[in-house]
């Protein structure tokens, strides 16, 4: 399968890994969109969160534990952070393997573009 991420998940291309466990690996994002920048994604490729199913709920939490947890050892979990999913064309997703964005290091403005 032609898929980016899931080339950082066999390792055959790079990443500057910060997390890793049986089910799910998070790394920094190549074009980062504040000083910290973490893409967190399952090991399993599933496109989208359409596509996300029942029996994948505890993968989903997974991938939103680490995202505390990440924020916790990159020292802003107190000060606080964001968490994105983008999801198809009109949510801006660019990589069709699910991830979240933590996102972190700076004040972030709501609503977002
Ligand atoms: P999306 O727009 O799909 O939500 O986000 C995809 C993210 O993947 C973007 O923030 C982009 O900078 C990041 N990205 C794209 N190619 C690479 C890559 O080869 N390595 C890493 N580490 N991040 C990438
Ligand atoms: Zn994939």
């Amino acid at each position: 399968m032609d898929c980016l991420f899931c080339a950082i998940v066999a390792k055959t291309i790079p990443a500057k890994i910060l997390y890793e466990n049986e089910h799910v690996l998070a790394f920094e994002d190549i074009n980062p969109q504040a000083p910290s920048h973490v893409l967190i994604i399952p090991k399993q490729h599933i496109p989208t969160l359409n596509d996300l199913q029942a029996n994948q709920i505890d993968l989903a939490g997974s991938l939103l534990y680490t995202a505390k947890h990440l924020a916790e050892q990159l020292g802003y979990a107190e000060s606080g952070y964001r968490v994105v999913n983008n999801c198809k064309e009109d949510g801006g997703q660019a990589v069709y393997h699910l991830h979240l964005h933590l996102l972190g290091n700076r004040v972030f403005t709501w609503p977002p573009g």
